[in-house]
């Protein structure tokens, strides 16, 4: 495995666990010629179906991709790097036992909304926002009331922040 800070060829694993649910092995290594130190994650290769998109057009699935609009929507949330992981390896693993070799980019979204729905109330608002274009404040609002009616304590202070947030918008 090649350093990706200086480029040596030359790499130690000093540490090595499962990671994900125990389908993922999480390597930590130290280049032996800069001393970085940097994490690897090795998993089985299986195939991905690939995106049908809104307009019709096909693409590779690219895990990146969603992992960025995921880390978006969990902006200084308080929802751990091991959380993330953990939603990410679960929405792949139902894709790819979907059997199918093609799925709707919209099948993906709402896999996304399902897990932030689980990880952090606000992410999931965030995110649905975005992705389902809430047409009118009135959708929003109905989201938002939908959620009220879920008042765990946790559900209640994570409103709280949503509210200040979005009063702090113009
Ligand atoms: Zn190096």
């Amino acid at each position: 495995m090649r350093c990706p800070f200086c480029g040596a060829q030359d790499t130690k694993v000093v540490d090595s666990r499962l990671s994900g649910e125990g389908d993922q092995v999480r390597r930590r290594r130290k280049c032996v010629v800069c001393h970085e130190r940097f994490t690897t994650f090795e998993t089985a290769e299986l195939n991905l179906p690939r995106v049908v998109k809104r307009d019709g057009s096909r693409a590779p699935f690219d895990g990146r991709k969603l992992r960025s609009g995921m880390m978006r929507a969990l902006e200084k949330r308080p929802v751990s790097t091991d959380e993330i992981d953990s939603a990410m390896w679960r929405i792949q693993r139902k894709l790819m036992s979907s059997g199918e070799s093609e799925v709707p980019a919209l099948r993906i979204g709402e896999l996304v909304m399902e897990e932030l729905r689980q990880l952090d109330q606000v992410a999931y608002v965030r995110f649905a926002s975005v992705y389902r274009k809430f047409e009118d404040v009135a959708a929003f609002r109905e989201e938002i009331e939908r959620l009220e009616q879920q008042p765990t304590p946790e559900a209640k202070r994570q409103q709280l922040d949503l509210l200040q947030e979005l009063e702090l918008k113009p």
